[in-house]
């Protein structure tokens, strides 16, 4: 169906990733017009590419442990209850990789409030025999998501526009608007809309957002025929989803030295099966082998390793206003000027399908209820470092 150009929509997201998926899911319930621009198609992105295993973080504590905890519920409810043929349920096994892991993995067994046991002596039987050094931890409740899958499910009611956005401008009717924001319309490409997302995740920069730092950080994840039969989701050196049907994931390699806009040479994919095959295969045997497809992809990543949701500093407008603010002077939140109607949900890093529910609600809520969003998580506190910094 042809979409008309002369319609203004409500909220226009632009990336079809997990992030911007979900996020235009909740927006249409909401009752919102939403459309989703992506010129690579859905979910052709990081997203695409991930094994998109719903598990905990296992840490000490820290807000990325808090946050995960409660998404982690959150979202896996959430897939479990909409989405139910997206998401492949197993249990989870999760073992340290080095013995000065164990401390974090018994601390985690002792604090966490979900339904953690110790591994069976005949499960533990399954692995590699070294792989059993270590400390582990068995999670009754786990999931595997269909990536690509769910993202277009998250989108079947929405619109999808399938065009990469390389004109992004807001027009402000009242000049009143500069510092409260409200009378606008944004121009993406040549579409309208009142209110703006990026989801953009690792790829190019659509604004100039000198405070916002994002890494990419690229990943190999591979799909596998076996005859050794994977009872749960494992987790160590790599993660190795439970096998149906004869068929394994594999995932995923962290490789800081490879980046597809910046490395002049192709990426090697034989030498990120191998490394996959090789951490695979120290902890669990897999007979009669054989690779299906192989997947790669950039995660998104925040300084503070704490993802991004919220509306977006105007760093030239709120210089203007307190131009003393680059001398260290400090000033409350929200006294500083904001793009209007502008907000953005990235920096998921390696947990984008455990977080982007839980995040992509709490922006809908602020969206469309003005509700607060979590201090930690606001875009602004990357200004107010970068603003001292500067
Ligand atoms: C190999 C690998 C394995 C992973 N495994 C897991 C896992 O097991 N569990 C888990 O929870 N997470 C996993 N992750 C992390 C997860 O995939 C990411 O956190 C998540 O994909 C981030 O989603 P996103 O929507 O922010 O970004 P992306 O999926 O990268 O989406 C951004 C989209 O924006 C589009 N875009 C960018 N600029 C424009 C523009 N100007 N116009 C139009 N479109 C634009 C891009 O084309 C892209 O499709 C993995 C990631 C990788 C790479």
């Amino acid at each position: 169906m042809q979409i008309s150009k002369k319609s203004v929509f409500d909220i226009a997201i632009i990336g079809a990733g997990i992030n911007g998926s979900v996020l235009a899911y909740f927006l249409e319930k909401a009752g919102k017009k939403v459309a989703v621009f992506d010129g690579g198609g859905i979910a052709s992105g990081g997203s695409g590419a991930a094994g998109a295993f719903i598990s905990p973080k296992i840490a000490k504590g820290g807000d990325l442990k808090a946050i995960s905890d409660e998404a982690f519920d959150f979202s896996l409810a959430f897939y479990n209850n909409y989405f139910p043929e997206y998401i492949t349920s197993s249990p989870l096994l999760h073992l340290s990789k080095q013995a000065s892991e164990n401390e974090k993995v018994r601390y985690f067994k002792e604090h966490t409030s979900l339904h953690v046991n110790n591994p069976s002596e005949a499960l533990m039987d399954i692995l590699e025999p070294s792989s059993k050094d270590f400390e582990s931890l068995y999670l009754e409740k786990s999931g595997v998501v269909d990536a690509k899958g769910i993202c277009k499910a998250l989108l079947s009611g929405v619109e999808f526009i399938n065009e990469e956005v390389t004109e992004l401008s807001c027009v402000v009717r009242d000049e009143e608007a500069l510092l409260g924001c409200k009378d606008n319309i944004w121009h993406i490409n040549d579409y309208k809309a009142l209110h703006v997302c990026l989801a953009t995740g690792a790829y190019k920069k659509l604004l100039d957002l000198p405070y916002i730092a994002l890494r990419g950080v690229w990943g190999h994840r591979i799909d596998i025929e076996t005859s050794t039969i994977i009872p749960v989701n494992i987790h160590q050196y790599v993660s190795i989803s439970a096998t149906k049907k004869g068929k394994a994931a594999i995932g995923a390699t962290h490789d800081v030295h490879f980046h597809p806009q910046k490395n002049t040479q192709a990426y090697d994919i034989e030498s990120g099966r191998a490394e996959l095959l090789k951490k695979a295969s120290q902890t669990i045997k897999l007979s009669d082998l054989k690779i299906l497809k192989d997947y790669v992809g950039l995660r998104s990543g925040s300084n503070d390793y704490l993802p991004i949701i919220g509306s977006l500093v105007d760093v030239e407008k709120t210089i203007q206003k307190f131009p003393k603010i680059l001398k260290g002077k400090k000033h409350p939140r929200e006294e500083l000027c904001y793009y209007p109607n502008l907000s953005m949900i990235n920096g998921t890093g390696g947990y984008g399908f455990v977080l982007a529910p839980y995040l992509a609600k709490k922006l809908t809520d602020k969206i469309v209820k003005e509700k607060k969003i979590d201090k930690r998580l606001e875009p602004v506190r990357f200004f107010e470092r970068w603003a001292k910094r500067v």
